[in-house]
């Protein structure tokens, strides 16, 4: 790929073009393949990140010849793909397009895309590197990557590498991540494996980094002699969609707070670490993750529901258990709320409540961290009635930013205190817009640079956090409906209120 015009040469956030190599794309004709991978591929190859002679290999159940998975890729670029389309930035991907007809437990069609690779080595200079991306249901994971070990794809020659990219989720509790990890690791070694946590990938969560460790401002606050609390949400606005096979069964816990919420709540209270490099970074997550109690009283604080028929952006939607696919004796929570305290020095005390669910009143993700109140008000109680908490709060997405609420005098004749915010937006403060995450995420499983992907430790932590609220869950009945556009059930209010605080209001 020659040189892009649409590459500013000024956007020193991703500067590094990958190596020589080839991706293969297990599950192409998935709904995150189509939607996400390879959108950000092209987009990529857009921003001139890619190498000359990239090829990008699919792999599905389909009778398609290299011209149909082509225009696939096509479509898929052109629905959702973030920069614009330029016909020369396709011509040069697709020439490097291929496509391998099978099943996973077919051996003829591993051989032929064992084949395939070897040719594009010749023709296209990929040099042997190849990238496998498991963008599949997680059943199939350890089959598939037998396959590649039985075939041969697992050995590299020389300075050619294997990587291999898992997607979430990672395991369904403890005993199976850890399974999982022995699999992938017998096979491939650590540092070749990449599980991806798309979070991670955010500018905006990569900015919790900066806004700690680059400013003098807030690390001295950050602790708890300062905060009161931090609250850790993701809410979704929208449903199930067509994913009722998807989860049913998993539910927002295992599918959001094992991974996401974690991973905030990782990089909200760790150390600084020695330096950004894999292992310093991941390090000092893994230390948060060891440090996590639980109360003893998950009824107290823990929630969870599941959304019935209500209104959302005044349409009528229907409940979890009537949506298509999902059965009528379903025990799954579609909503997840939990109280975590974490056993350090800098932390002890200070309640995380990390919440999260579909079907809520916004689409939001953000991370504030709630001051405690002025020891002392030198005001009249009236002057400051309305006067609130001050709070940091990290804007993941959307409306990207930063937002900073302090008391600030109401203008007029009397000392009256209100709460009053300051903003910062990625909007108006850069002009370059953000990458999306699986841009960022595929360009550095193609670079090798592993500091954004967790861990095997990481991920068996988390689910070690889990297990026993899924345990106690499990004894615990369906769980309580809360109406479609609320903010979850009766309970998630319950448990802040008896430590006398509520849930922001996004
Ligand atoms: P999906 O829409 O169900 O797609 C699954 C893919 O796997 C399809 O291409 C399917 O091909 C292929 N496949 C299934 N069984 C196969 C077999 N025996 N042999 C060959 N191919 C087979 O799943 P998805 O939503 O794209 O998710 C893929 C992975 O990403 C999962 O691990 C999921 O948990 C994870 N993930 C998804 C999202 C998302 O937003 N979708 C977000 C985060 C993580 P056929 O067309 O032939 O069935």
């Amino acid at each position: 790929m020659t040189a892009n015009p649409l590459r500013d040469p000024r956007d020193k956030r991703l500067p590094r073009i990958a190596g020589p190599c080839s991706l293969v794309v297990f599950g192409v004709t998935g709904d995150l393949a189509r939607r996400k991978v390879m959108p950000a591929i092209y987009d990529l190859a857009n921003r001139g990140l890619l190498p000359p002679g990239f090829s990008l290999v699919g792999y599905a159940r389909r009778d398609w010849e290299d011209q149909d998975f082509s225009k696939v890729v096509h479509d898929a670029v052109k629905q959702n793909a973030r920069t614009p389309f330029r016909e020369e930035t396709w011509a040069a991907l697709s020439e490097g397009m291929r496509f391998v007809p099978g099943d996973f437990g077919d051996d003829a069609a591993f051989a032929t895309l064992a084949k395939t690779l070897a040719e594009l080595d010749e023709s296209r200079g990929t040099g042997g590197n190849h990238a496998f991306y498991l963008s599949i249901p997680p059943k199939f994971f350890a089959e598939v990557v037998g396959q590649l070990k039985e075939h041969g794809l697992t050995d590299s020659h020389g300075d050619s590498w294997r990587r291999v990219v898992v997607e979430k989720p990672f395991g369904h509790d403890l005993a199976s991540a850890r399974e999982l990890n022995r699999i992938v690791e017998e096979v491939f070694p650590p540092s070749s494996v990449f599980r991806i946590d798309h979070y991670l990938g955010k500018e905006t969560v990569q900015n919790i980094l900066a806004l700690r460790f680059a400013n003098q401002l807030f690390e001295p606050i950050w602790n708890r002699n300062f905060v009161d609390h931090v609250q850790i949400t993701m809410a979704e606005d929208i449903g199930i969609g067509g994913r009722a096979g998807y989860y049913d069964g998993i539910g927002a816990a295992r599918d959001v707070l094992q991974n996401h919420l974690l991973q905030l709540l990782a990089l909200t209270a760790m150390e600084e670490p020695v330096s950004f490099s894999p292992d310093d970074l991941r390090a000092e997550k893994e230390k948060v993750l060891s440090a996590i109690r639980l109360p003893s009283d998950l009824a107290a604080s823990t929630a969870r529901g599941r959304y019935t028929a209500g209104w959302q952006g005044g349409e009528k939607v229907v409940g979890y258990c009537e949506e298509e696919g999902i059965p009528a004796d379903s025990t799954t929570e579609t909503y997840a709320a939990v109280k975590l305290e974490l056993d350090t020095r800098r932390w002890a005390g200070v309640p995380f409540y990390l919440r999260t669910g579909k079907r809520l009143g916004r689409r939001v993700t953000e991370i504030a961290l709630v001051f405690q109140r002025v020891p002392h008000l030198p005001f009249e109680t009236t002057a400051t009635e309305e006067l609130g908490q001050n709070a940091l709060v990290c804007r993941i997405q959307p409306d990207e930013g930063t937002t900073v609420r302090f008391g600030s005098k109401v203008p007029g004749s009397a000392m009256e205190v209100r709460d009053v915010t300051m903003d910062f937006a990625y909007g108006g403060a850069f002009t370059e817009s953000s990458p999306e995450a699986y841009e960022r995420l595929i360009l550095d499983v193609l670079l090798g640079d592993p500091p954004l992907f967790p861990r095997a430790r990481e991920v068996e932590l988390s689910w070690q956090v889990l297990d026993p609220i899924e345990e106690f869950w499990a004894t615990q009945g369906p769980p309580e409906g809360y109406a479609a556009g609320t903010w979850g059930p009766p309970s998630a209010d319950e448990l802040l209120a008896r430590d006398g605080r509520v849930w922001r209001r996004p």
